[in-house]
């Protein structure tokens, strides 16, 4: 579903990722772990083109993101392309960037009506059932500034699958809660994995990884240093610098 091949991107002097090779199978759920600052968001970001990467390759079902190899060089794909492939790939952020003057149910209605030219009522019909999903939907008519950290996370998360994405990426989407409504946020995950939902999830929730990834992937200054299934890695990491991690989080 998703190969990132041998991805370098640097801002400034600062070489944040330093060839990246990860592949991602469809309906697997893969869980990044490793420092801050060790380049897991910009990652993220380069699978979608958020960030433009400087080398290497992403591609989705094979077709790529951002940039081609053509006769050896790196090329821009065309932004149509670009457009078509970001919307197969849903993002979740620790801060949850809803659209404070629309409505609950417009922040979910908004992106299948202009981007997929959805009629209003299929529109509304599709973000009803994924109120219902993340358990929300009696908040529908509701501003995103009524609800709890962890209701506007669930409704971020409604949004984004209401573009019908291919794959959901997860940037410590607890982070930002009380530690109360973390519960709720990693449910609503841990649902999507079962449902067979392709995802790349970073995150310091060790049950989480523990429970739901099939495979734990540690970053550290701007490489994959170790990965394999969390029982493995949790249990017997081969590098020094994952246990030194590990240690420091558990
Ligand atoms: P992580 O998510 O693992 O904490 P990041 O990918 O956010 O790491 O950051 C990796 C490095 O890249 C850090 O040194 C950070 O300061 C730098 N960085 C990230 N985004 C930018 C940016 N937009 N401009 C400049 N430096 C950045
Ligand atoms: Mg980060």
């Amino acid at each position: 579903m998703i190969k990132i091949s041998n991805v370098h991107k640097t801002f400034g002097t600062n070489h944040v990722l330093r060839g990246v090779n990860l592949e991602v199978r469809q309906g697997e759920v893969v869980v990044i772990l490793g420092p801050s600052g060790s380049g897991k968001s910009t990652l993220l970001r380069c699978i979608n083109y958020l960030e433009a990467f400087d080398q290497g390759q992403v591609l989705i079902e094979g077709k790529p993101v951002g940039k081609m190899i053509m006769n050896d060089q790196l090329k821009e794909i065309p932004q149509k392309e670009l457009n078509a492939l970001r919307q197969e790939v849903g993002m979740v952020f620790q801060s949850f960037n809803l659209f404070p003057h629309k409505s609950v149910l417009q922040n979910i209605t908004m992106a299948p009506e202009t981007l997929r030219g959805m009629s209003k009522e299929d529109a509304r019909k599709l973000a009803s059932d994924l109120l219902r999903k993340v358990g929300l939907e009696e908040k529908a008519d509701s501003r995103p500034s009524s609800l709890s950290g962890g209701q506007k996370q669930r409704v971020a998360i409604a949004r984004a699958l209401a573009m019908k994405p291919k794959v959901m990426l997860f940037d410590e989407p607890t982070s930002a809660l009380d530690p109360e409504k973390v519960g709720e946020v990693l449910q609503v995950m841990r649902n999507l994995a079962v449902e067979g939902m392709t995802m790349v999830v970073v995150t310091h929730e060790m049950s989480f990884a523990q429970e739901v990834a099939d495979r734990v992937v540690i970053m550290d200054e701007g490489i994959i240093i170790e990965e394999g299934p969390p029982g493995k890695i949790f249990k017997e990491p081969t590098q020094a610098r994952t246990k030194l991690f590990l240690s420091q989080i558990l």
